[in-house]
């Protein structure tokens, strides 16, 4: 049943493990496609500003005038390639501060409701005619940025899209003091990047609502599990102890029943009867062996009350001769001269309110203890001690209680599961009873043990 319920753990948890890894790649996928549905949407949003915005249109209008006259210029052999890229960028720079603030108006205008930067960034330059193409700039060659709109850096940047601007383009110029006519073929390419402020924040918001209801389904699974698994491991120390009981009472009931069966043949016999000294004996066994079956059923009936069950009488006690009365009388009960009691009073000559009659119980259940898992010679210290309330310590010199024992020790029918003890007759409710009685006085009590080196039972009563 144990290898059960450890393979039934086992198998539960890796089930668990794998259906984690299986939601957390479900959650990955989801934030990939939100991730990227986000983009696309802000994508769609951004082209429209740059197609249709008049004010950005006019801006446009100017830098790139300003870029042809520069490359009719080179043409005509009046200007450099670095004169053309200086020249842009000069005019980039002069339009750069009203670009991005039109731009930043614009996503107002389009109801964008988060933080956009967004630029142009010039990614070729090529002068095409019959003969041969002439690249001026090639973003892949050079360390040179040439952008329009706010900076973004390279790991940030999302790219939105990639433009081209093709012309064919006609100027005059005044060479060797003729009017020539410049023709010329333009490619220019241009990338757009953005980068959306707090992006991954947004993702995550949208996928909250998803968040939450799987961290929820999977709190539920793990509550279910976990509590299915306490309650099998539960049931299972249940019918442990039901076992245990069972074939402790069968114990205990084996010896008074064959003597009664004993006795009863004997009575039957003539030659018994015709004896009245053996007659009165056998009777007086049979009256013997029902009491102690009679003790036996009021056990299981009487210990078994719950705390809240057990009605107490409280009465004026004198502390010291309580306990010493209790004391002297078990020594009598006991019967052998291997044990030996030591008493330690402190401040006990006093009186206490408690129920005489339960509390005898509850000390004598522990003081028959120690004389039922006993060593050789038995020696039990008891200490009474008066502060702000009533402690009683009973120590023996036993076989002692194992640390995994001692956590039940007061568990209605349970016995450590020592073979060397289990000799020892029991049903496992003294202990039980005793710490129902205490509670019922409101006191408590607990036990210091380690195994072959005896136990301490410690009784706390309060004084009202
Ligand atoms: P029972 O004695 O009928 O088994 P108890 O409730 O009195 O039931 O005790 C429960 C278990 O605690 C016992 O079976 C025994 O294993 C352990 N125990 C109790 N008192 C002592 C003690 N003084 N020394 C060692 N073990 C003890």
């Amino acid at each position: 049943m144990k290898k059960k319920i450890n393979l039934l753990i086992i198998v539960s948890v890796l089930g668990l493990i794998a259906l984690s890894i299986i939601q957390g790649y479900l959650i990955n996928n989801t934030y990939k496609l939100k991730k990227e549905a986000f983009i696309t949407e802000t994508r769609r949003s951004i082209s429209q500003i740059d197609d249709f915005s008049p004010a950005l249109d006019s801006l446009s209008d100017i830098w790139q005038d300003n870029f042809l006259n520069t490359i009719a210029d080179y043409k005509a052999n009046t200007a450099t390639r670095a004169d053309i890229l200086d020249g842009l960028q000069f005019v980039i720079d002069s339009i750069n501060d009203t670009y991005r603030s039109e731009y930043q108006k614009e996503l107002v205008k389009n109801n964008i409701p988060y933080g956009i930067k967004f630029h142009k960034r010039v990614k070729a330059i090529v002068l095409q005619d019959s003969i041969k193409n002439d690249t001026i700039f090639d973003f892949e060659k050079t360390p040179k940025r040439i952008v329009l709109g706010d900076p973004i850096s390279e790991d940030k940047e999302i790219g939105v899209s990639t433009t081209l601007w093709q012309t064919d383009h006609t100027s005059s110029r005044i060479i060797n003091g003729e009017n020539k006519e410049i023709v010329f073929y333009l490619l220019f390419q241009t990338q757009d990047k953005m980068d959306i402020d707090g992006w991954e924040k947004i993702v995550f918001k949208q996928m909250s609502g998803l968040l939450l209801l799987s961290l929820l389904i999977f709190s539920v699974v793990i509550g279910l599990l976990y509590y299915s698994i306490k309650s099998l491991i539960t049931q299972k120390k249940i019918a442990d102890i039901k076992t245990d009981f069972v074939n402790n009472i069968t114990h205990e009931l084996k010896t008074p029943l064959a003597t009664l069966t004993l006795a009863t043949k004997m009575l039957k016999s003539n030659e018994v009867q015709q004896q009245p000294q053996l007659v009165d004996n056998t009777v007086n066994t049979i009256e013997r062996q029902n009491k102690r079956l009679q003790k036996l059923i009021d056990q299981v009936l009487t210990n078994s009350l719950g705390y809240n069950e057990i009605q107490l009488h409280k009465e004026e006690v004198h502390i010291e001769n309580y306990i010493n009365t209790i004391l002297d009388d078990f020594l009598l009960a006991v019967k052998t001269e291997h044990v030996t009691v030591n008493r330690q009073f402190l401040g006990s000559k006093q009186t206490i309110q408690l129920d005489k009659f339960y509390i005898t119980t509850a000390l004598l259940n522990i003081l028959e203890n120690a004389v039922k898992y006993a060593s050789d010679n038995i020696i039990i210290d008891c200490k009474v001690k008066r502060n702000n309330e009533l402690k009683i310590s009973i120590k023996d010199n036993g076989v002692g209680i194992s640390e995994k024992d001692k956590k039940q020790v007061f568990d209605k029918f349970f016995r450590a599961g020592n073979k060397e003890i289990h000799d020892v007759k029991g049903l496992g409710l003294g202990l039980y009873y005793t710490n129902q009685i205490i509670k019922a006085h409101h006191g408590n009590i607990t036990v210091e043990s380690k195994e072959g080196k005896g136990s301490t039972f410690i009784l706390t009563i309060p004084f009202n």
